[in-house]
């Protein structure tokens, strides 16, 4: 198999299908009110480690449907808001970038993810070696030993080719096969990463269906014409039609399953897992929710929502 082919196996972000979206009334309409709710109501959660541990996102890593949600979460937990956790949060959120660490190692997926983290773990390593370290220096060393843990691992990593008499192998595929695989990625690196892997794909990747589907899972109808309105020299090519569409409204963010708010008891929990509702237990609140619709009575909460629960 082409060298290049192998490279891709670290991982790409796949399409997942637009559901369909129903109108869901929150009572939450900003930031600051937001927060005021949660706080009263999030229920059984003091702080973020709690929540992380009861929520168990260190086994939730080895979920492939969960992994890129987790990844989001520490990514935007370690860029920006590693100061303000607890030195408890600190130490979860450390012990869960292990994990990544060897989901990434057993998987030989999405080493590009581990590689991000990694990176910002540097950062956080250096400006500490500038004087100001995070907590107590006891707290600073137990974290130091974690990220040199998580830095081993990462440099054991090695991404094995499939072996030669496997069959069939991915340039074998029909060029029909290949472009259904294309129309399937959800970002533009990895598209662009594609065609420089191999000449077929390089070929197929220069459609102009491969950038209009690309543009029509991003952005609404309404978007794409206000594009194609205000620059009609772009009108077939949809490739630069995206890039103009995602410097202006930014790519839709969807993970195969995130974590979901319960409206009856102000719960979260994960999708897959569910948990045990009052409304389930209790015959009066059952009749409250006769009327109501059950598809709105569980919110999906983004990675950044999901922070700002607990004033982050
Ligand atoms: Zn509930």
């Amino acid at each position: 198999m082409n060298k290049n082919l192998k490279m891709l196996k670290n991982g790409m972000k796949m399409k997942i299908p637009r559901k369909k979206k129903t109108k869901i009334p929150l009572t939450i309409t900003n930031t600051q009110e937001q927060n005021i709710i949660v706080k009263v109501n999030i229920a059984g959660f003091n702080g973020l480690s709690e929540a992380l541990k009861r929520l168990d996102f260190r086994s939730a890593v080895h979920d492939g449907r969960r992994f890129h949600y987790i990844c989001k979460l520490l990514d935007l937990l370690v860029s920006h808001r590693l100061n303000a956790l607890s030195g408890c949060a600190q130490r979860v959120l450390f012990n869960i970038i292990e994990e990544v660490a060897r989901q990434v190692s057993q998987s030989q997926q999405n080493k590009h993810m581990l590689d991000r983290l990694l990176g910002q773990l540097r950062q956080v390593v250096e400006f500490a070696c500038w004087g100001r370290p995070l907590g107590s220096t006891i707290l600073w060393e137990q974290h130091l030993n974690t990220i040199n843990r998580i830095h081993e691992i990462a440099d054991r990593i090695e991404i094995r080719p499939p072996s030669d008499n496997k069959e069939p192998q991915f340039e074998q595929l029909p060029e029909e096969c290949v472009r259904e695989v294309l129309l399937r990625l959800a970002d533009h690196q990895d598209l662009e990463r594609s065609a420089h892997a191999w000449g077929v794909m390089a070929r197929l990747v220069d459609e102009l269906r491969i950038w209009r589907e690309l543009c029509q899972f991003h952005f609404s109808p309404r978007q794409i014409q206000s594009v194609i309105d205000n620059s009609p020299n772009t009108s077939e090519d949809w490739q630069l039609i995206y890039h103009k569409l995602r410097k202006c409204y930014g790519l839709r963010e969807e993970y195969a399953e995130m974590i979901q708010l319960c409206r009856n008891c102000r719960c979260l929990f994960w999708h897959s897992i569910g948990h045990p509702c009052i409304a389930d237990t209790d015959p009066n609140f059952m009749e409250k929710l006769e009327d109501v619709d059950k598809s709105s009575l569980y919110v999906p909460i983004p990675p950044q929502a999901f922070l700002k629960f607990f004033s982050l």
